[in-house]
This record gives C-alpha cells, structure tokens and sequence, in this order.
C-alpha cells in the first residue's frame, strides 16, 4: 500500500497547497481519499481520475469535499460519461453534496455516483483494501478510517479533538496519518482539532510506528509543528507535502 499526498493545508487553501486530499493505492485499486479544494487537479499529476476506484470522505467540511463537485463535473458533462464511481461517505457529506446541485434522484450525480454511506463502527472492502470508519471528535459527523491491505496498515485521523478511541484508529498503524491544526500556543478555543504535539502523544500511546502530520493550516510554519510533535512522540515525525508518495 502506498499513499500520495494530493494537498495537506489545514482549514483552506494556498499556492501549491490544495486542501486535504490523499490517492492511496494497493495493487489496482486507487481510492481518492479526501476531495478538499484542489485535490481533483492534482489527481492528474499521478494518474488518470478516471482510474480513481472510489472516493472516500471524511465529513461535509468543504475543506475535504468540495473538488467532489469538480470531479462530477469532470466524469459528467463529456461525450462518455464515468459511472456508478462509489461514494462512501457519512450520509450529512452526501446530503450536503447533493443540496448545493439541487439534485433530485434522477439527476446526473446519481448516475456518475454511487453513494455508500458510513458511520462510525462500518467497514467497507474497496478493491483490495479494508477499511474501517470511526466516529471522531469533530464538529460534524466524522469518520476516521483504518486501511488494511492484508500486510499493511494506515490510520487517517480525519479532522478530530483529543476524544474517542484511538487505539481502534492507530493502533500499532505503520503509518499514522494524523491532522494538526494547532501548536502549542494556540488559543483552546475550538476544542475539536489536534495540537500537533498532541498527535505525537497519541501516536506513541497507540504504538504507531510512522507519524506523518497533516491539515496544517497556512499561517503556521509546519517545521515548529513537527518539532512539537517529535518531542512527544520521541521519534522524527514527517510532513505531508503533496506531491509525495510514501509507503505504507
Ligand atoms: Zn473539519
């Protein structure tokens, strides 16, 4: 299993930086995980879309959805049309999707789309992966997701607070991809995302062995962050820069 980073920017975008979006991938199947602004254009930097085997999306915030709306337009409107592309998603991102096209169920999305809607505690076998959803500590309905290929494991920690059960997430993950919106003196205002030092606390408490920080929003230089959070993990800590691509 490999996963390429397609953007990281925490909140909204910037130059180079699209909005959260990953490709990970295992033997044929390519699974587009997270559709925030921009990450439909640089699908096309290491694939055709059109081999995307599904998308998977974390929660309604545009920041991780809206280029879904790209790729329907994309896959809709051309002489041959893409379809039945599974959608697996917590029904309120579906719903939000479906509300800003004003689609009735005879509508275009529905022919490009096949919605597969999960919450936390589902799993779904896409192609050749495993994946596991859990209900996070955000302020929407949320699913973080455990991907298995049979030899390897990746944890995505969505956008999420300190709560809930991260050993079901995370643990013992060879990769734990996990956001960190704030550093340590970030206002406590908005208790439903992760200090960067607190994604190294809770990666070393579930035993994971590769911590990779995302969802770093513009304004913050990522380098402090990863220094916070490789003095909790005690180990070196990566950044997800797009355009990389890492084994699992
Ligand atoms: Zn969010």
């Amino acid at each position: 299993m490999q996963v390429t980073v397609l953007g990281s920017s925490g909140s909204y975008p910037a130059p180079g930086r699209p909005s959260s979006g990953f490709l990970i991938a295992a033997g044929s199947t390519r699974v587009w995980c997270d559709a925030g602004s921009g990450t439909f254009s640089a699908l096309g930097l290491h694939l055709s879309p059109d081999e995307v085997t599904a998308v998977v999306l974390s929660h309604r915030h545009v920041d991780h959805c809206v280029d879904v709306l790209a790729a329907f337009h994309a896959w809709a409107y051309r002489p041959e049309p893409r379809r039945g592309v599974p959608l697996v998603a917590p029904a309120s991102v579906i719903d939000a999707l479906v509300s800003f096209l004003g689609a009735g169920t005879d509508h275009p999305f529905f022919d490009v789309f096949t919605p597969r809607p999960v919450e936390g505690g589902d799993r779904e076998t896409i192609g050749g992966l495993e994946v596991a959803f859990f209900e996070t500590d955000h302020s929407v309905p949320t699913v973080a997701s455990r991907w298995c290929d049979g030899a390897r494991t990746l944890a995505y920690s969505a956008d999420t607070g300190p709560a809930g059960d991260w050993m079901e997430v995370a643990a013992d993950a060879d990769l734990f991809l996990c956001e960190a919106t704030y550093q340590t003196d970030a206002a406590a205002d908005y208790p439903h995302h992760l200090r960067a030092a607190e994604a190294g606390r809770i990666a070393r408490e579930v035993g994971a062995r590769r911590l990779m920080l995302t969802h770093v929003p513009p304004h913050l230089d990522p380098a402090r962050s990863v220094e916070e959070a490789e003095a909790t993990f005690g180990r070196e800590v990566a950044l997800a820069v797009p355009r990389t691509t890492h084994k699992v």
